[in-house]
């Protein structure tokens, strides 16, 4: 954290070092424009009496040019002055960030050269744009990156990002009609989200006050559906239309009107609709990016341990890690295991096998042991017969 705020510091430098620079730049040319607007007045009102130029004016003139001469050069070099302290915000990332990663990442993850690796990076960013609702600048890099990206794939993002554009508006509508047409799936997922998007709609009447009352009532209904779901709920809404002739702002239903309702919708919104559209709300670069912000620094240090002993071929795999490292639960997807006989994980072409005896190994381990058709359980050690096995899928 310390060196983040190391970088932080110069960059605030170069911020206010640029905003002092336009404030003099703007406040320099305008004096500059003034003067300028000001002698060509009264070259003008000279010219209209039919007097050639006078030595005044002449000298004058001549002055004027040295002066928008000078400021000229005076701002540049001003520009100039910015330029380093912008290098030293390089420097300071040099300084307090370690570049060199290619002892823990396989050489070959960053080869320009690996078509392949590449445009699985730019599908990446560009799926990653797509999800932070940046469309133009996503359409741009696919674009320039050769990427062919069907509709098929953009059209979940656009919806998505269309109707929280909406949201972030106070606009319920777009959400409401797609929460309404996907209500079955909605349900299966036991998503709250169209009952919380009444919801808000009726606390918007309530925030109308008495004269919406009629209104607010009418659209009750909606909440019939949901009535065994959301019991409690509704009882509070309904309760809150007692104090609406006093105004809810200053009744004990207050809380109705809080904004983090909106704020809420857009991330109930987000979860609900990636689900249904098979997207995660994540993207898979910000999930690799934050993996990595927590992976780095452990990795870095066993390096640095392995290099102190000198014992550098102890960690030659670089497409596998030499220690586990914790991501936390929501990085939990899904379960893995790793065979007990031969320290790997278990993969496609070497599944998990439950033994009758019930401890499980992989394939390729229950194959080694494997003596004469029998199978000795390397645990128990019972004996069976080998295709007894059951494949287990996690
Ligand atoms: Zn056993």
């Amino acid at each position: 954290m310390e060196q983040c705020a190391c970088v932080e510091r110069e960059l605030d430098k170069v911020l206010q070092k640029f905003g002092s620079y336009g404030q003099h730049c703007e406040q320099s040319l305008e004096e500059l424009l003034c003067y300028v607007s000001q002698l060509r007045q009264e070259l003008s009102s000279a010219a209209l009496q039919g007097a050639p130029l006078s030595a005044t004016l002449s000298l004058v003139m001549a002055q004027c040019c040295r002066k928008i001469k000078d400021t000229v050069q005076k701002l540049a070099s001003d520009h100039k002055d910015i330029h380093s302290s912008v290098s030293r915000v390089g420097k300071a990332i040099d300084r307090n960030f370690d570049a060199e990663l290619c002892s823990v990442v396989s050489d070959s993850a960053w080869d320009s050269r690996e078509k392949q690796q590449q445009q699985t990076l730019q599908l990446a960013i560009v799926e990653h744009l797509y999800q932070q609702g940046m469309l133009s600048v996503a359409e741009e890099l696919s674009q320039e990156s050769t990427l062919n990206m069907d509709l098929d794939f953009k059209q979940p993002f656009l919806e998505l990002n269309r109707i929280l554009e909406a949201l972030h508006e106070q606009d319920l509508w777009p959400a409401l009609d797609w929460a309404v047409s996907n209500r079955p799936r909605l349900l299966e997922l036991n998503s709250s989200l169209e009952f919380k998007l009444h919801r808000l709609h009726f606390i918007r009447l309530l925030a109308g006050g008495p004269d919406k009352q009629l209104e607010a009532l009418s659209y009750a209904r909606h909440f019939q559906p949901f009535a065994c779901l959301h019991q409690r709920e509704i009882q509070v809404m309904m309760g809150s239309l007692v104090y609406l002739p006093l105004g809810i702002a200053n009744s004990p239903y207050g809380h109705l009107l809080d904004a983090r309702h909106w704020t809420e919708i857009c991330e109930t919104f987000t979860r609900d609709a990636c689900a249904l559209l098979g997207l995660s709300v994540e993207s898979p670069l910000s999930v690799s990016f934050a993996s990595g912000c927590v992976a780095l620094p452990v990795l870095m240090n066993i390096k640095a341990v392995i290099e102190q002993r000198q014992c550098t071929g102890v960690w030659s795999h670089k497409d596998e890690l030499p220690i586990e490292i914790e991501l936390g639960m929501k990085c939990w997807y899904h379960s893995v295991f790793a065979c007990p006989i031969l320290r790997q994980q278990t993969t496609d072409s070497n599944p998990p096998i439950k033994l009758v005896c019930g401890h499980v190994i992989s394939r390729d381990a229950l194959n080694k042991l494997i003596n004469g058709g029998k199978l000795k359980c390397p645990y128990c050690p019972m004996e069976q017969n080998p295709a007894d096995g059951k494949r287990i899928i996690f």
